[in-house]
Formats: C-alpha cells, sequence, structure tokens
C-alpha cells in the first residue's frame, strides 16, 4: 500500500542547549498540500492534486525576449537594488489596468510584491497582532491560513456555498469578535472555485462599511473565466478605502516570475511598504523590468483568451468525466473560471482512504481536510483541471471513479 507521507519535520538536532523557536512557530504546521504533492506529482500518476497553471502555455519565448531587451538597454540599472514600491513603468501599467475594472487606484495605490501570497503576508503584518481574528470563508486557501497563523492570528470560519462566502453569517462575527480583518478570494475560490454572488458582493462591502474592518481581496484568477459574466470586484465597490486588493501575474505569465501586487489606499501602502523593507527590501528588479517590457509588446489579452479557451475546454471535460464516471446522487462545485472544483464524496467514504486507493490506479487529488479552519471534513477532495490535456482528465476521471466505487462497496 501506498502511505502518505506525513509532515516532513526533521528530527531535532541532539545538543545540550536546544534552540528557542519562537512560539508561533508551533502554530505553524508545513503545508499539508506540499508534502502531499511530493507522492502524487510522480510522472507516472495522472494528478489533480497541483494547483499549477500548465507549462505549455507560459508564453517562454516572449518572457525570454523581454529578459533579452532588459539586459541590452538597461543591463545595470535591472540589476541593480531598485525601490520598495516596485518600478514605476509596470506601477502604472497595473494602474490602468486596475481602472479598467473600475478599481480607483493608480500607480502610486500599487505596491509590487514577490507573488500576491507575499501581499498576504504583509497584509497580516501590518494588522494582526497575537490572538486577532480573522473571519475567513471555510474551507480556505490553505497558504492564506498558514499566513495569518504566522502571526498568532485566530481565525473564524464562516460557511460557503455555491454562491461564496455566507456574507449572512459574517456580521454576526463582526459583532460578537470584532474581527481585524475579513479574507476573501471573490472569484473562483482555492479550494472551491465558486464566487461570491454580486449581492454578497455588495453587502459584504457595505458590512466592512458599518463595522469599519477592512478586506482583503485575493484576486488572482478572476482573469481566468470560461463561461458567465464577471460581476465587478469588491475593491471596485469599495468608497471607504477599506478593500486592499490583490493580484498576480503567477496565472496570466508564470509564478516562476514572482510577480504580484497590492492596490491600496495610500494610507495602506505607506504601512505596507514598510512592512516590506524589513521582508526583502523589493521584489526582483530584473523580473519587474522584464514583466514590463514584455507588457508594452506582448498581447496580454489575447494570451488570456487563450489560456481561457485552454483551460475552459479542460474544465467542462472534467466536469463531463465527472458526470459519466462517477457515482450517481455525488456532488461537486460548477465553476465558471479558475484552476479547481471541490466534489464531496458519498457517505463513509474519506478522501485520505481515497487517495490511497487511487494512487495505487495512478492517479491523485489533495483531501479537502486541510482548508478547513477548525473541524477538518474528510469528505472532500480538490480537484485541478488545469495541468491535464482533456485526454488525461477523461482517464484519471475514469480511475477516480472506479476508486470511489470501491470505497463505496
Ligand atoms: N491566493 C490564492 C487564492 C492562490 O490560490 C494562490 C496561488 N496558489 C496565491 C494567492 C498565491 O499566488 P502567487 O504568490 O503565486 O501570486
Amino acid at each position: 500500500m501506498t502511505s502518505l507521507p506525513s509532515v516532513a519535520k526533521p528530527a531535532p538536532e541532539s545538543r545540550k542547549r536546544p534552540l528557542r523557536l519562537a512560539r508561533r512557530m508551533s502554530r505553524m504546521g508545513a503545508s499539508a498540500v506540499r508534502e502531499i504533492l511530493k507522492v502524487t506529482e510522480r510522472p507516472d500518476i495522472i494528478s489533480f492534486a497541483g494547483g499549477l497553471p500548465a507549462p505549455e502555455l507560459f508564453p517562454v519565448k516572449a518572457i525570454a525576449e523581454a529578459h533579452e531587451t532588459v539586459f541590452s538597454s538597461q543591463g545595470s540599472a535591472a540589476l541593480q537594488y531598485s525601490t520598495t514600491e516596485g518600478w514605476k513603468p509596470l506601477r502604472e501599467w497595473i494602474g490602468r489596468r486596475m481602472q479598467s475594472r473600475g478599481i480607483n487606484a493608480d500607480s502610486d495605490n500599487v505596491l509590487i510584491t514577490s507573488g500576491s501570497q507575499q501581499g498576504i503576508d504583509l497584509v497580516a503584518r501590518i494588522f494582526l497582532e497575537a490572538g486577532d481574528v480573522v473571519v475567513v470563508e471555510n474551507p480556505c486557501y490553505l497558504a492564506a491560513l498558514q499566513a495569518f497563523s504566522a502571526y498568532e492570528a485566530t481565525m473564524i470560519g464562516v460557511g460557503s456555498d455555491e454562491a461564496g462566502m455566507r456574507v449572512d453569517q459574517v456580521e454576526r462575527v463582526l459583532m460578537e469578535s470584532a474581527p481585524k480583518l475579513i479574507y476573501v478570494v471573490s472569484d473562483f475560490s482555492n479550494p472551491k472555485g465558486t464566487s461570491l454572488s454580486l449581492d454578497r458582493r455588495a453587502r459584504l462591502v457595505e458590512l466592512s462599511r458599518r463595522y469599519n474592518v477592512p478586506i482583503l481581496e485575493d484576486d488572482p484568477y478572476s482573469e481566468l473565466r470560461y463561461r458567465g459574466q464577471p460581476s465587478p470586484s469588491l475593491a471596485s465597490l469599495d468608497e471607504d478605502g477599506l478593500v486592499i486588493y490583490l493580484s498576480t501575474f503567477s496565472k496570466t505569465l508564470s509564478p516562476g516570475m514572482r510577480i504580484g501586487w497590492v492596490a491600496a489606499s495610500s494610507e495602506l501602502i505607506y504601512a505596507l511598504v514598510i512592512a516590506k523593507q524589513a521582508t526583502d527590501l523589493h521584489t526582483s528588479t530584473i523580473e519587474q523590468r522584464a514583466a514590463s517590457t514584455l507588457l508594452e509588446t506582448f498581447d496580454y489579452d489575447g494570451h488570456i483568451s487563450e489560456l481561457n479557451r485552454v483551460y475552459g475546454s479542460r474544465c467542462f471535460s472534467m466536469l463531463e468525466a465527472l458526470e459519466s464516471h462517477f457515482p450517481k446522487g455525488m456532488r461537486w462545485t460548477q465553476p465558471e473560471g479558475g484552476l479547481f472544483l471541490w466534489v464531496e464524496l458519498p457517505e463513509g467514504v474519506r478522501a485520505d482512504a481515497l487517495l490511497e486507493v487511487a494512487l495505487r490506479r495512478k492517479v491523485a487529488f489533495v483531501p479537502g481536510a486541510p482548508f478547513f479552519v477548525n473541524a477538518p471534513r474528510r469528505d472532500f477532495i480538490r480537484l485541478n483541471f488545469s495541468n491535464q490535456s482533456t485526454e488525461m482528465i477523461e482517464e484519471g476521471i475514469e480511475r477516480l471513479g472506479r476508486a470511489i466505487r470501491e470505497q463505496v462497496s
């Protein structure tokens, strides 16, 4: 039987005097998902486990040419330290993009970060003290939970359904627990693939204003839409500078470039810049200039259309394959975009036991438990559809369907 790894914590060195790590480290586990990926990403396995964009769709040539242009025209400046806020032409491009999406931000409201993950960390750093409460959708993006734990915050999860976070449950938490922050992935969440409905968006922004609690809107996925109509971002509905908006080029250009951004009020950008100075001084000068150079000439929107064509067909293939191969009566989300969908297992089937059977059949997924805030549920799994061809999706879901039937009977 393939056994799953436990979190790979090295044995402590034998020392006379033990090292005294910060108390917060005892609250921070390694990401269970990353540990699982070590097993599931073997080449012989059809993996729906990772959250990776498809590497065959990276615009490698255009990115390489942008780097060459940067080296030949601004080589020494590109190798030098630079400002914490980020490369001005890139911030200007992002500011224009934000404005075209109805977000009232110019380049001075934009801070370039090393991926949007750093944005989550910096926002947590400027807001959270030990014991502070963060409201999150349950289940929630795991690495956001990790970032909040690093500041010894307490996460309170509110329910979630096909229309995203149960905003009707947020007010009670606002009244009873005086949270410092509300964290939400408004479009195509990780792990569920669901989006916040328009009326819930308006209500959430209204609650944020009434209780003066900022919203951290994490939006890595909204450009990856395969059907349905976009809803306005929370940031575009905000008139009080209470929404802090995060996005990234990780899913549209390349995650390896590590370029994301925060768009927020000047007051918050100032605090975030100070926090970032202490973290890494600035995001890679070369990568920022390469991204900026690329965006001057590259057909970014055309590239996103191509991503949406390919990912959309993978998403729909997976939905069709689930209908054909999973036992009748099972339920899963119906994403309109993003990279994931979320499946509820039949009664009595546990995701971790299923993964062992699935790995024997050479197919993998991520069990849902690590995404839950408190009581982990063992009856959900996350499936990624962006990183396998439609043929492999059909084959992998058929194998997974057989593994589920084996567990049911
Ligand atoms: N937020 C969410 C919801 C994500 O799924 C991810 C990537 N898995 C990130 C943030 C981080 O993205 P990056 O740091 O690569 O921009």
